[in-house]
């Protein structure tokens, strides 16, 4: 059976409320987290019919999940509205210091636009960076001397939730504990001890109650697909980016 597929995914929603977790957004775990609680994250980086193609899924199951989106290259007005009426939460996933070249002054400036476009939308309140890991500018960088607190944002997770009491898993690289593929999503799992590949794995681990009680899932609805055609196209895509990432990442070190 295929892995990263929608039917997959729906198969782990059911497998998570039948092991008793609740669902959280981000925003709503930030202020008062369930005591066993999944979080589901998603970063919009490409594709917006792939997030609205999940957002429709998590909404048949009742589940409520948190979407960033990249303005603009996934703001989809249109799209956008649609999942916020689903009652999922709505943030803003930035990249302004890459993209202003590391100017402070500049990418603050372009973040309250940016943000406050996707604002028509939804409130937003969580605020998650752009991974760009061929830049050498770090777009949290911007909050070495700005208080994103100061722009009515209450968390970026990258910075806002203790990873070593909360499992963060992402499905960077098409694997959920893929480490040398990820250059900025750090892996910050060293305290749990488990070995989830697929999402078999990780429905396997939920079955068997082995996973704490705080969990965030990454998944990014731009690797999930049903067409066997893009599939295998994103299949072998990955496997390229991945060695280029290990290569890039062992000439870093
Ligand atoms: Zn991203």
């Amino acid at each position: 059976m295929r892995d990263f597929t929608f039917k997959t995914y729906r198969k782990l929603l059911v497998q998570i409320l039948e092991s008793r977790y609740e669902f959280q957004t981000m925003e709503e775990f930030i202020m008062a987290p369930k005591e066993k609680v999944v979080v589901l994250r998603h970063d919009s980086d490409i594709w917006p019919k792939n997030d609205l193609q999940m957002a429709l899924i998590e909404n048949q199951s009742n589940v409520k999940s948190t979407y960033y989106f990249r303005v603009p290259e996934t703001f989809n007005e249109v799209i956008i509205q649609k999942i916020a009426s689903m009652s999922h939460e709505i943030g803003y996933h930035y990249e302004d210091l890459v993209r202003s070249k590391g100017n402070i002054d500049e990418s603050i400036n372009n973040f309250k636009i940016n943000l406050e476009r996707l604002r028509n939308f939804y409130p937003v309140k969580t605020i998650t960076r752009h991974g760009r890991p061929l830049s050498k500018i770090e777009s949290l960088d911007m909050w070495k001397t700005e208080d994103y607190k100061s722009h009515g944002i209450i968390a970026e997770p990258y910075l806002d939730v203790d990873y070593s009491k909360v499992l963060y898993l992402t499905d960077n690289g098409s694997k959920w504990n893929a480490s040398s593929s990820n250059i900025r999503d750090y892996t910050y799992n060293e305290h749990f001890n488990f070995n989830i590949e697929t999402t078999f794995d990780l429905i396997e681990a939920f079955k068997k109650n082995k996973l704490p009680n705080h969990i965030i899932l990454n998944a990014h609805p731009a690797r999930w697909n049903d067409k066997l055609i893009i599939w295998t196209y994103r299949y072998f895509l990955q496997k390229a980016k991945n060695v280029a990432k290990s290569l890039l990442k062992s000439v870093r070190k």
